[in-house]
């Protein structure tokens, strides 16, 4: 069983192009399990989230402060 360390979510506008990124880190160990951050912070976008300690966060709504879009392409990918 592998160890995550952390989510790295990648946002980008499809609007105007604004791109961000933020991490969360997971604070548990291989012994205790997973104890997630709650959240993440995006520059120039406003977010929200759900999860954190046992469970794993998930982005629940992300909007473009730039031009105010919510046509928002979101991806991200663990790291250790
Ligand atoms: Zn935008």
């Amino acid at each position: 069983m592998g160890c995550i360390d952390k989510i790295v979510y990648t946002v980008l506008c499809k609007q105007c192009g604004n791109q961000s990124e933020t991490s969360i880190r997971d604070s548990g160990s291989n012994f205790g399990g997973s104890w997630w951050g709650s959240e993440g912070n995006f520059a120039d976008f406003d977010s929200a989230w759900e999860g954190g300690g046992l469970q794993e966060p998930k982005l629940l709504y992300i909007k473009c402060k730039k031009c105010g879009s919510e046509q928002i392409n979101v991806e991200w990918n663990y790291q250790p």
